[in-house]
This record gives structure tokens, C-alpha cells and sequence, in this order.
């Protein structure tokens, strides 16, 4: 596009000038009622946003492509642009047509980008997921040093963390960030790896990861001269920081939100999850990536939005502290004991807005005046809940929130005393502001409303004062309000000292029509009464903003405080409902769960009117010692299921939540690992054996000794002997070198005997009955090894033909008297066993094909899924 072309309209000259400083974004061009967009980004845009493409006039002899959304519905258009990995600078009208003219009959209005619209950048409600939190990360990375911070500018959250680069792809898939910022120096390095984790990424400038001025941008951010009182953070953690803050300040267009200190995490204080192990493990959303039927969506009860991102953020954040941990199973267990309390509270909590996002909006000035409503209601339910709590003992941690909740009258008093009880969407529709907080206020406001009576009242008074009864006041388009007598009256009107006030200005053929000084004084402030009146409403809504935002401080401190008792009144009301009971957690090395059960498999069992069984696992490990359980038995019996509970109560515990069992003692679990069922990986090439052999890789080289390690059906990918070998080795080093805690369930009956010389090793089994040669699944985990698969059965049960059933039992008939003769009967059996009526005979080959030969070179173990697909055109082009 060129911009200095003499033929270009001063419009488009203009538009073209926004939109060369955007070149990654698609610019919203205001215009009127619409956002217009041209060229390129109206051919994207209309086919993103399915509308139609148009033309308007023409650029270098060609027509301009262009597409409009209607401003009052911009908000879904622009989330589903983002959604599609779109950034939308949004260009407004900087002044009206009016004042354009104004300045010259040519003039175009000035316009100017006031806001680049990006993933991590959303604020308005209807763009975001009020339960969950959107995260804006940078990733900065000196010399080897790695760092991550991120913030939640809905909410105004800020946190770091050092972040080798290892963990940052688990760091990613712990906070979910929907961008991520990463200087182009790494960009090529890390763009697959953040792009995989779900995140958009963003390239900077090397110059905004620079630590020097990002530790400036901070100081003058919270206006400090040393972050000292924040905690003590490394070189790539401020330049981290810095990095968000210098985004926020380009897409925010300088309006920067309302930011708090940055928090220092450190991976110490969290249990390390992986991001397969999230994934297998369903936690926040389930594989097929619904937030329906995972961990979280079981577990969540919480009553405000706020309470549900904190959840989500605990879940997603496991603590490893176990004062933390007391602190917080304290406070359940009172919820859980005082009925009550519990009720009281919960009661309180259902009528709790989202204070953190009402205050973030406020400060980007995107917020309204429902706005301050809400957090004039949320610091009601404050005082309400400061009442109910202090009036009993209670442990420490609600104690706490209960004292945040107290000390906001000040802030209460001017919301109460300033705003009505349900205020417009918009400042600028007036009508917010309650009656008698401003005299000048009430009065355009009567005006506005009551024109006519104030007109009928000064009527009444010139008549008074003429008397004249016949007086009136009236109103034309070229007058405007005038008072009007009949001509009979006219040598009255006209003479001292009617005359002195009344002037004259128009005489009809019957009447005779005046003004007076007040009349016209009062017809203006009547026209101007409307917009007087909302610029005052404007000027006062500014005013309690900026009173408000001086206390954001300690009304996010209250929406803490909210939050988390929201979270443990969440959990209290859950572990009652579902029996769930508090979990002994300690520095031992204990692993004890009685009658355990699965969260989520049991409320869909419920559901569909069945019932779960529970199970017991003990996996107490001596000192520096494993303790692992060998788990066999068939297939649909509940292995995967028992090995996932076991792992979600140990969350659970260390989110410091009751657990679903009816006795748990966990000690403290630093890191969770579980591979459990096996997916392709097809974007990247892997088989499902490579992707089951690179996660077994990182628990085996990462997991230590506090380690819960979850391992399902290792080795089932590849050959029987290549499979029994790997998954043997694999228990023998879990074993010996990462002397962890762990469950591994498999199908190869072989390693059972591991246990009795192994010490810590021991076999389990999910029992199953056979009954009329059908197995009848008890889904009972029992000490002991399996005695047999019952493969050939759970077939059956998938409607397998009867004929191939039948002839499976006879074939493995036959090869179990095989092995206990010695495998000396295999050959014979493949030669001796009458073929199998059903199948057709083959037809004997005369000599190998080409197609044959090619397919002996194969091992498709090493075949990745796209190469076995070349392959195939492959051998098709041989035939
Ligand atoms: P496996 O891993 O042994 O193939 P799964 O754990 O996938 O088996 O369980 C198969 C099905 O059995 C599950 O979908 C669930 O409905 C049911 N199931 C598993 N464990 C239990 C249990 N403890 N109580 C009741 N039903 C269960």
C-alpha cells in the first residue's frame, strides 16, 4: 500500500497512515455506527466473521475491498476474531464531524487507535469467561536464566516465577495463559513450544526484555525507587516483568490497568505436574477439551466468580507447604462442622459480584456505573459476612478474611449516598446518580423532566402579577417559549411597570407576545438542562472512580478475602454433601487412602443410578524407600480408574480440600506424574509408542523420591516381548533410582513375580467373577496377582462376532497347553489347528510380489503415523 499517493482521499490517506503503525493487526476503522474495515483486512475479517465483503470507491484505480460491523455489536465480532488468532487495533473518532468542519470544510475527523485488542489483553465481560482467569504471560530468558510472569489485567493479579526452560512448557500448561510474549530473539526457539500448549505468542523487541528499564517501568508503575518491599527477584524476572508492563502500556494505549505488586512463586511451593499428566488426568478440562466432567467441574461449588478462578488457580497449583495446607483444611473442617456458619455465608456469598473485574474495568476506564453498583454491593455482603463471622470462633484463616471484610464504610457511604439502586450500562446515559447528592444536579434534572410544569408554574406567577388570567406562555420553532396575551391587553403590557420586565416581540393580528428575562434564561437551561445534567452525572462518576480507585487496595483485598472463603465454603458444602472427610497430611512418607473413590466416575455412576466401589491403597514407603504396587487384571475391570483416584485424592489433599474416602494420610507429595492411556500424536509425527515413551522418559529421569508416580499399561504400543522387557525395566529403575511412590498397572502377567523379589513391591488385582463363561466386572481392588486376562470375554461383551469368539477360545486353549509344554506345540499348533471355518482360504502366492518385498523392509514399530501414510501411496503406486 502506498501511502503518499496524491490521488488518495484524505480518508483514506488517513486510514492508511493508522494502519501502516498496525501492520499485524486489523484495524477497526470508526465511522459513524460501524467499524469499517479495508483491503487485506476486510478480505480476512469477512471470511473469519462469515459477512459479506463489499467495495468502497477506489485505491490506485482499483475497487478497495471492505467489510463493517455494527459498533453497538462489535463486542462478539471481535471475540470471535480474537478466537481465531486475529489482534484487532479498534480506531475511534477522536472528535466529532462538527468540530471537524470546523477546522476546515476538508477536514477529515481525527482518529487514532485507542486500543490493540489481543488474547491476553481482554477486560470486557462479554469477551471473557467469568470463572476462569486470562492470563498475559512474557517468558524472558538471560543468559540461561529463564523466568515467567504473568498477569490477569481483569483482575490485576501479577506473578513471577524463575522458570528454567524445561518447565516452561509445564508452566504453560499450569496457568494456560492465552498469550504469551517472548522477545524475537527466542521466538523461533519457543514458538512451536508455547504454540502447542494453546497459547497465542507474541514477539517484542529484544529492547522490551532489557531488566534495566523494565526495573524503571516498575518502579514508576507502583512508584517505588526499590522493589524491595515486593520480595527479591532475579535479572530475568524483572525483565519479565517488565516486559508485560510495556505490552499492557502499547495495547492499553498508555490507560494502564490497575496493576498489583508482583508476587514471587516458587516451584518449591507447588507440587510439579507436567502437562500430560494435567491432560490424563482431566483436571481442568477432560481429553476431548469440555470444562464439563472434568476434575475441576466436579469439584467446584463456589458461589462467585471470583471464588471459582481461585479454585481453578489451587487446583491448577497444588501447595507443598503443609502449614499452608493445615490452614486451609482448618477452615473446611469448621465449614464442614458449623451447618450453619456455612449456610449463613454461602447465602451471603450468592449476591457477590465480581469486585476484582469491576475495579480493573474502572481503572482502564471501560467500566460504568454497574460497576461501582457492584462493588457497593459487594462491600454490603462484606459487612454482612464481617457480622456473621466475628460473632463465633473460628480458625485462623476465615478469621483473616473476616478482618479484610470490615474498615470499607467510608467506601460504602459514598457509593450508598451517590448512586441509585439499578443504574444504566453507560455513564454517558445519566440517570445513575441518586437524587439529593447535587443540588445543581436535581435541578437540571427537574428542569429536564419538568419543563412543563416549570413553564406552567412562571405562567401562573405572570398572571398573578398581570392579572391576567388569560396570560399563557407558549412555544413555536422560531420563537421558542413566549408569553402571549390577547391585543385587548396590549396598552397594559406595553406600559411602566409591566413594561420594565416584559419585553415585546411579536404583535399579531389577536394577540400580543413578550419575553422576559427569566422566561429565556429558563429556556435555555431547559435545552440544556438534558446535557447539563450528564455532564454533571459525568463529573460526579469521575469523582467517585478516582475516590474508589485510591481504596483498590483494600477492596481487593476483600475480594480476596471473599474468594477464598467462597472456595472453602465450596469445599465444606462438597465434602458434606458427598461424604467426603478431612485427609491427614504430614511429612512422612505415608500413602494410606481407605475406601477411595474417583470424584468424577462416581458422580456420573450416580447419575446414571449406579453405584461406585470404593478402594483401599496403601502405598507407605519405608524410609528412602519405593513402595509400588503392581496392579493387574482385565481390561474394563477399573484399573485406569483406581490409578486416577488415587492421584486426584492426593491433589485434593494438597489443594487442601476434604477427600472422597473414608480415612486418608498422605504425606507431602512434591511432584505428581501419571501416564495413563496412550493418544497419537499426530501433529508432531509421534506414534503413540513414541509419545508412551517420551513421557515414561521424563517421570523416569525427573521423578524423586517424594514423587506419586502413576503408570498405566507401559509397553502396550509395541511387540509383546519389546513391551514386557520395557515395562519390567521400567518398574525395576522407579524401583531402585527414584525410589518413588507408585502404582503401575498392567497386562503382563510376567512382572507379577517381581513382587515377591522386589522389597516394596506388591501385587494388586481388580477382581472380576466369571459366570456362564461371561465375566462379570466387581470392580474390587484385592491384594494378589490376576489369574488370567479374560481378554476373550470383555470381546464378547463388545459384541464380537460369535464365530471369531468362539474360535479365540480354541486358539488360546491351545496355546496355554502349549506354554506349559514348553512352546514346543506352537509350530505344531499353527500347523495342526483346523483352519477357521469362517475365513476364506488364502490363495497360495505364486512368488513374492514387489508390493511383498517392499513391506519385509518395514518394522512398523518405527513407523511414525505420517510416514505409514507415505507408505501407503507408496505401495499403491507399486501395484
Ligand atoms: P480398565 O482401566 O481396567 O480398562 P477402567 O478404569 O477404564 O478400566 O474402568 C472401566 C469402567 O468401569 C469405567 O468406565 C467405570 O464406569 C467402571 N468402573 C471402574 N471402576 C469402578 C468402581 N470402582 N466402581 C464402579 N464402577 C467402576
Amino acid at each position: 500500500m502506498n501511502v503518499a499517493n496524491a490521488s488518495v482521499t484524505p480518508m483514506m490517506a488517513q486510514f492508511l497512515e493508522i494502519k501502516a503503525q498496525y501492520p499485524d493487526a486489523l484495524l477497526f476503522y470508526r465511522m459513524g455506527d460501524f467499524y469499517e474495515l479495508f483491503f487485506d483486512d476486510a478480505v480476512a475479517a469477512a471470511e473469519a466473521l462469515d459477512i459479506a465483503l463489499t467495495k468502497r470507491g477506489k485505491h490506485l484505480g482499483e475497487d478497495i475491498p471492505m467489510c463493517g460491523v455494527p459498533v453497538h455489536s462489535a463486542e462478539n465480532y471481535l471475540l470471535t476474531l480474537i478466537r481465531k488468532g486475529f489482534r484487532v487495533a479498534v480506531g475511534e473518532q477522536l472528535e466529532s464531524p462538527t468540530e471537524a468542519k470546523k477546522r476546515g470544510s476538508k477536514s477529515v475527523v481525527k482518529r487514532d487507535v485507542v486500543r490493540l485488542v489481543t488474547p491476553g489483553t481482554l477486560t470486557e465481560d462479554s469477551l471473557l469467561e467469568p470463572r476462569r482467569n486470562n492470563f498475559l504471560a512474557a517468558y524472558a530468558d538471560i543468559r540461561g536464566d529463564g523466568a515467567l510472569a504473568w498477569i490477569d489485567i481483569s483482575t490485576g493479579e501479577l506473578r513471577v516465577s524463575p522458570c528454567p526452560r524445561v518447565r516452561l512448557s509445564p508452566e504453560l500448561s499450569r496457568l494456560a495463559p492465552s498469550e504469551v510474549l517472548v522477545s524475537e530473539s527466542i521466538f523461533d526457539d519457543l514458538g512451536e513450544l508455547v504454540e502447542e500448549s494453546g497459547s497465542a505468542i507474541t514477539p517484542m523487541a529484544k529492547g522490551s526484555f532489557d531488566s534495566a528499564s523494565g526495573e524503571k517501568r516498575l518502579f514508576s508503575l507502583f512508584s517505588v525507587n526499590t522493589l524491595d518491599a515486593f520480595g527479591t527477584f532475579g535479572r530475568s524476572e524483572i525483565a519479565a516483568l517488565g516486559a508485560l508492563i510495556e505490552y499492557l502500556d502499547i495495547t492499553q494505549k498508555g490507560r494502564l490497568p490497575l496493576v498489583r505488586p508482583p508476587v514471587r512463586e516458587k516451584a518449591s511451593r507447588v507440587v510439579q505436574i507436567d502437562a500430560a499428566t494435567r491432560r490424563n488426568l482431566e483436571l481442568t478440562e477432560t481429553l476431548s477439551g469440555t470444562r464439563k466432567g472434568s476434575l475441576l467441574a466436579t469439584i467446584d461449588r463456589t458461589l462467585t466468580a471470583g471464588g471459582a478462578r481461585l479454585l481453578g488457580q489451587k487446583l491448577g497449583s497444588p501447595s507443598t507447604e503443609l502449614s499452608e495446607l493445615t490452614r486451609r483444611l482448618d477452615a473446611v473442617a469448621c465449614l464442614v462442622e458449623k451447618g450453619t456458619l456455612r449456610e449463613g455465608l454461602r447465602d451471603a456469598l450468592r449476591r457477590v459480584p465480581d469486585m476484582d473485574r469491576a475495579l480493573s474495568r474502572l481503572a482502564l476506564d471501560r467500566g460504568g456505573p454497574r460497576d461501582l453498583v457492584a462493588l457497593r454491593s459487594g462491600i454490603e455482603q462484606c459487612l454482612t459476612l464481617h457480622e456473621t463471622l466475628s460473632s463465633d470462633s473460628t480458625p485462623e484463616a476465615i478469621a483473616n478474611a473476616a478482618t479484610a471484610m470490615s474498615g470499607h464504610d467510608v467506601t460504602l457511604e459514598l457509593l450508598e449516598n451517590t448512586l441509585v439502586a439499578e443504574p444504566p450500562l453507560l455513564a454517558r446515559d445519566g440517570g445513575f446518580v441518586a437524587p439529593g447528592y447535587d443540588a445543581e444536579l436535581d435541578e437540571m434534572r427537574r428542569l429536564r423532566d419538568d419543563g412543563r410544569k416549570v413553564i406552567a408554574e412562571l405562567q401562573a406567577k405572570y398572571a398573578a402579577q398581570t392579572e391576567i388570567n388569560s396570560l399563557k406562555i407558549k412555544h413555536n420553532n422560531v420563537l421558542g417559549y413566549f408569553i402571549e396575551t390577547t391585543a385587548s391587553h396590549a396598552e397594559k403590557m406595553l406600559a411602566a411597570p409591566l413594561s420594565d420586565h416584559f419585553i415585546h416581540r411579536q404583535t399579531t393580528a389577536n394577540a400580543i407576545r413578550f419575553t422576559t428575562v427569566e422566561l429565556s434564561e429558563m429556556e435555555t437551561k431547559i435545552l440544556n438542562a438534558g446535557g447539563r445534567a450528564t455532564e454533571i452525572e459525568l463529573r460526579i462518576f469521575a469523582d467517585i472512580k478516582a475516590q474508589v480507585l485510591e481504596r483498590s487496595a483494600e477492596l481487593f483485598a476483600a475480594a480476596a478475602a471473599l474468594a477464598e472463603l467462597d472456595v472453602f465454603a465450596g469445599l465444606a458444602d462438597l465434602a458434606v454433601s458427598d461424604d467426603w472427610v478431612r485427609p491427614k497430611i504430614d511429612e512422612s512418607r505415608a500413602f494410606d487412602i481407605k475406601d477411595g473413590r474417583h470424584p468424577v466416575v462416581e458422580k456420573a455412576l450416580r447419575d446414571q443410578g449406579s453405584s461406585f466401589v470404593a478402594n483401599s491403597c496403601d502405598l507407605s514407603a519405608k524410609e528412602a524407600a519405593a513402595s509400588v504396587w503392581l496392579l493387574t487384571g482385565p481390561n474394563m475391570a477399573g484399573k485406569s480408574t483406581f490409578l486416577r483416584q488415587n492421584a486426584i485424592i492426593a491433589l485434593l489433599a494438597q489443594l487442601g480440600s476434604f477427600v472422597p474416602a473414608s480415612e486418608a494420610h498422605i504425606g507431602l507429595i512434591s511432584q505428581l506424574f501419571s501416564r495413563v492411556g496412550a493418544s497419537d500424536d499426530l501433529a508432531r509425527g509421534r506414534s503413540t509408542f513414541m509419545v508412551e515413551m517420551v513421557e515414561t522418559a521424563a517421570i523416569l529421569n525427573q521423578a524423586d523420591e517424594r514423587a506419586l508416580v502413576i503408570l498405566d499399561e507401559i509397553g502396550r504400543g509395541t511387540a509383546t516381548y519389546d513391551g514386557l522387557s520395557i515395562a519390567w525395566a521400567t518398574l525395576e529403575h522407579l524401583h531402585a533410582t527414584n525410589t518413588c511412590r507408585a502404582l503401575f498397572a498392567t497386562h503382563y502377567h510376567e512382572l507379577t513375580a517381581l513382587a515377591g523379589k522386589l522389597d516394596g513391591v506388591e501385587n494388586a488385582t481388580v477382581a472380576v467373577k466369571e459366570w456362564d463363561g461371561d465375566v462379570i466386572f466387581l470392580h474390587e481392588v484385592r491384594r494378589g496377582a490376576a489369574d488370567r486376562s479374560y481378554g476373550v470375554q470383555v470381546a464378547k461383551l463388545a459384541g464380537l462376532p460369535a464365530s471369531v469368539i468362539d474360535r479365540a477360545r480354541l486358539v488360546l486353549e491351545q496355546l496355554e497347553a502349549g506354554e506349559r509344554e514348553g512352546g514346543t506345540r506352537q509350530k505344531a499348533l499353527i500347523d495342526d489347528l483346523p483352519l477357521f471355518s469362517a475365513a476364506p482360504p488364502p490363495a497360495a502366492p505364486a512368488k513374492n510380489s514387489t508390493v511383498e518385498e517392499r513391506l519385509k523392509d518395514i518394522s512398523p514399530d518405527e513407523l511414525t503415523p505420517r510416514d505409514a501414510l507415505q507408505l501407503l501411496y507408496e505401495l499403491k503406486d507399486l501395484t
